[in-house]
């Protein structure tokens, strides 16, 4: 089978394409047909070897994917050849045609998301939900402000907040991205770009402000979020590319928390809560994944500098 094999830590260009051993499921594992892989920022951080935590060379990138089920180890009860599922994770890596998953990584797939869609899920929307209701315990009746609602883990923060009946607030800096925030459920849209968007905010809040940020580029923004955060307000620092000075005083001052997350901290009563959620949000169509584009799986330097470098606009997506 093809799959895209790192053997050096590099630019994009180290993504290379092969062919490779088809994959043997062991007792507890699933294989799965790959119908389309999803990209993260988290792979283009891994590829480039700067990340705390790097997989041993050479690896596959990705652990989000949808696809249908070809094969399952003798002790995986819960899914038959044929069915359709999402990966939570992966053995042998998603940017290939078949990926091996343990069973407790993979997930039914509702028939009525694409495997487009259903690669732009685990890490989206897991994200979101626990940046937004276990981390902050966001409730309903409350605002939350998006910082960074046009990409993939933003549009799913705006869905979930939408559908727990919490006003939302998105930013972007394109005018497809605000559009596209707005069509997903926001109430209003500012650009982060410009310098005076927290005031803005904070004046549309009629001087309250939001109850939670989650925030998508803590080094750019976590000083200057607490011009628009309410006494008592809450921060999830979701996205972080860098370092920044940081006045304490702002957080004493409100009252207020600032959460940390990485996704791969949860407990598992913390996954299976997400995960119940996510299939249930997909199902009732409170959860729809926008797919912003396609790269032919051999294509995967492309699409690493396209997430990297371009505005977003939903998913960026690996087909093989
Ligand atoms: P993405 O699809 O590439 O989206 C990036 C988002 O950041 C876009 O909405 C972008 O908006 C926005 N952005 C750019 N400049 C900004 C600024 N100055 N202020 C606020 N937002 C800004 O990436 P993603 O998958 O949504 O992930 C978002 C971030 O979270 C990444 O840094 C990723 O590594 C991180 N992440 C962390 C975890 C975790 O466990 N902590 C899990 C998943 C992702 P425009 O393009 O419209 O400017």
């Amino acid at each position: 089978m093809k799959a895209i094999v790192v053997r050096q830590f590099g630019e994009p260009e180290v993504l290379k394409i092969e062919d490779v051993e088809m994959p043997v499921p062991g007792p507890s594992q699933v294989l799965v047909k790959v119908g389309a892989a999803g990209v993260n920022p988290v792979d283009t951080y891994l590829r480039t070897g700067v990340y705390p935590k790097l997989p041993p060379l050479p690896y596959t990138p990705g652990k989000d994917s949808a696809g249908v089920v070809e094969s399952v180890g003798s002790d995986v009860t819960e899914y038959k050849p044929g069915d359709r599922v999402y990966t939570s994770g992966s053995v042998t890596g998603t940017y290939a045609e078949f990926t091996l998953a343990e069973g407790k990584d993979v997930a039914s797939l509702p028939a009525n998301i694409s495997f487009e869609q259903g690669a732009g899920i685990w890490t989206p929307y897991a994200t979101a939900f626990r940046a937004l209701f276990q981390k902050a315990k966001a409730k309903a009746g409350e605002t939350v402000l998006v910082h960074g609602a046009s990409g993939g883990v933003g549009l799913a923060a705006v869905q979930w907040a939408k559908a727990a009946g919490i006003s939302v607030i998105g930013t972007a800096s394109s005018n497809e991205g605000i559009e596209l925030v707005r069509e997903n459920g926001a109430d209003a849209v500012f650009d982060h770009s410009d310098d005076g968007h927290l005031d803005a905010i904070l004046e549309h809040t009629a001087g309250k402000g939001v109850d939670v940020i989650i925030e998508m580029l803590a080094n750019v923004n976590l000083e200057r979020d607490f011009k628009a955060l309410a006494m008592f307000g809450r921060i999830t620092i979701v996205g972080n590319r860098g370092s920044l000075e940081f006045t304490p005083r702002l957080a004493m001052t409100k009252d207020a928390s600032i959460f940390g997350m990485s996704l791969f901290n949860y407990s598992e009563s913390d996954r299976l809560e997400i995960r119940d959620a996510i299939f249930k949000g997909l199902s009732d169509g409170a959860l729809k994944p926008v797919v912003a584009k396609t790269f032919p799986l051999a294509e995967a330097p492309a699409a690493h500098r396209e997430i990297i470098t371009s505005k977003a606009a939903g998913k960026i997506v690996l087909v093989p």
